[in-house]
């Protein structure tokens, strides 16, 4: 039975990515073909800080890359973290999925992985964020005589924007794939690896039930559990309404701790997205003023809509 296409995203996405994604998939293409296809181009816009090309780097000025991909038909999933290097880490991600029966390849041995399918190389440091992250260490000091566990916790508390890609989409089949694919949090510590490559904190794809994908502070995603357990409170009955402010409501608790020393405390918010197996979106986040696009087959162009914001209460 033909099914209703959607492509849930962030925000920050350009609008003719998720449009021609939509074009694509009402010309039959599957939800996986167009998740990566959305997922390639923000990794090679420039203008994405936190996703691909353009990324800010780790303290060392090193851009370290997390990426998954999750079937919402299989359950199978492939991630990469930590991986440096290469021009399209989703893509990485995905062939993990295929190729190896394996999920999470990191650091050397995504590199080596991505080498051996031939993938391709890109120094991912671009020109911008080189001098970004001079200008860090000109404000917070560089590694000479110190060492990098100080400079990387002065650094990270310095105010910055936040852009992960997370895409969801839903294709005429009803199957649903989910994408995400960053540079991480600027300034990390090396080897620092997020949500987004970990299946159930940052993203989680099943066609019975839903998918769910997070922004934001990767820490919080992982404790608990946040996109497993948006599927998972789904998968029990819940709404999509209630199932999303549950987790965003417990993401809150967690970003409410007293915050002194806690070095994360500038990237202090997270935000969910979520689909159910029918197509029906959701946005949910611990801090108003946090957007998402929709498109369905009927919108021209992606629909922006602001995330329902959910406090500890
Ligand atoms: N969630 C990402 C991470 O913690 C960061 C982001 O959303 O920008 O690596």
């Amino acid at each position: 039975m033909a099914c209703a296409p959607v492509i849930l995203a962030n925000a920050e996405i350009r609008d003719e990515f998720i449009a021609e994604g939509m074009r694509d998939l009402l010309r039959g293409a599957s939800a996986g073909d167009v998740a990566e296809c959305i997922a390639r181009a923000v990794e090679d816009d420039p203008d994405e800080h936190t996703v691909g090309y353009g990324g800010w780097p780790n303290i060392l000025g090193e851009v370290e890359l997390d990426a998954s991909f999750m079937d919402g038909a299989t359950l199978r999933a492939g991630a990469v973290a930590a991986l440096k290097g290469f021009r399209h880490p989703i893509s990485i991600a995905r062939q993990v999925m295929l190729r190896l029966p394996h999920i999470l390849l990191v650091g050397d041995g995504a590199a080596r992985f991505a080498a051996e399918i031939g993938a391709e190389r890109r120094d991912m440091l671009s020109p911008e964020a080189r001098l970004a992250w001079l200008d860090c260490l000109a404000e917070v000091g560089d590694a000479e005589g110190e060492g990098t566990i100080d400079l990387a916790v002065r650094a990270l508390r310095r105010p910055l924007g936040s852009d992960t890609m997370n895409v969801i989409v839903r294709d005429a089949a009803g199957n649903l794939c989910s994408a995400v694919t960053t540079s991480g949090i600027a300034w990390k510590y090396p080897g620092r690896v997020g949500d987004s490559p970990l299946i159930g904190a940052g993203n989680y794809c099943d066609n019975r039930y839903g998918a769910a994908a997070c922004m934001g502070l990767g820490e919080a995603a992982i404790r608990v559990g946040a996109s497993a357990q948006a599927v998972m409170l789904l998968r029990l009955g819940w709404s999509l309404e209630a199932a999303g402010q549950e987790v965003v409501r417990q993401l809150s608790e967690l970003l409410d701790e007293p915050s002194d020393g806690d070095h994360m405390r500038r990237a202090d918010w997270v935000r969910l997205l979520m689909m159910d197996a029918r197509g029906h979106v959701g946005a949910f986040a611990t801090r108003p003023g946090l957007s998402f696009k929709v498109q369905t087959a009927d919108d021209p162009q992606p629909v922006t809509g602001e995330a329902k914001w959910v406090n500890q209460g």
